[in-house]
């Protein structure tokens, strides 16, 4: 189980900052992306330096595994990552008006799209804007895959992080294939960037910690 932390809005550094009004939209907040550990609401089990630290001695073995199963608890949307559009206020490809982008694009051309957590298919669908999409729920947001050719899950399906939930293609308001992202909290669409970084880090740290311990 995952969840996400809203940590600021920008609001209050900035105004105690300088003391002057600015203006502070949705995209300044700042969020972190936590594991929680299942069958024990509200208990996190960030996996940290000091966690795997205060175990070292004691056990080798249980930390390696720790370090392993953290690098296997994410993982990546496509085998490539290139943004295409970010999230955000951006011209409009269909209407050429400014328009608020509620996802990131990713370039995918018929690739296998996969699962970037553990979670459960909510839903599978099609409609004009999103064409065939999988959204999964992951804690307490969702992420949904759209512009899909193809589906390979259905709704109640239990997804490892891995797993093959589709593959990218143009269906519905697509003016090419690649792979839309779209996390909501709630109802707020939050940047899938978050997520992106959040992989990256838990990956890079699991690999570092684990080159240290086979030295
Ligand atoms: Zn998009």
């Amino acid at each position: 189980m995952f969840r996400i932390l809203l940590i600021s809005t920008g609001l209050g550094c900035c105004m105690a900052a300088s003391a002057q009004f600015h203006t502070v939209t949705p995209h300044t907040a700042r969020y972190r992306i936590e594991r929680v550990e299942q069958g024990t609401a509200g208990k996190t089990t960030e996996v940290t330096e000091k966690a795997a630290t205060e175990e070292t001695s004691t056990d080798t073995t249980s930390i390696r595994k720790q370090w392993i199963d953290s690098y296997l608890s994410v993982s990546y949307p496509l085998k490539e990552i290139h943004v295409t559009s970010p999230f955000g206020v951006r011209t409009d490809p269909f209407t050429k008006k400014r328009k608020r982008h509620n996802g990131l694009d990713l370039r995918a051309d018929r690739c296998e799209t996969y699962a970037m957590m553990h979670g459960i298919v909510v839903k599978t669908g099609q409609d004009r804007v999103s064409g065939k999409y999988v959204t999964v729920r992951h804690g307490d947001f969702s992420v949904s895959y759209c512009h899909l050719s193809e589906w390979r899950v259905k709704k109640g399906d239990c997804v490892r992080p891995g797993d093959v939930v589709g593959i990218s293609g143009s269906t519905g308001r697509s003016t090419g294939p690649h792979l839309h992202l779209t996390v909501r909290l709630g109802r707020r669409h939050i940047n899938p960037v978050v997520l992106l970084q959040f992989i990256d880090k838990t990956r890079r740290q699991a690999l570092e910690k684990l080159s240290h311990a086979t030295k």
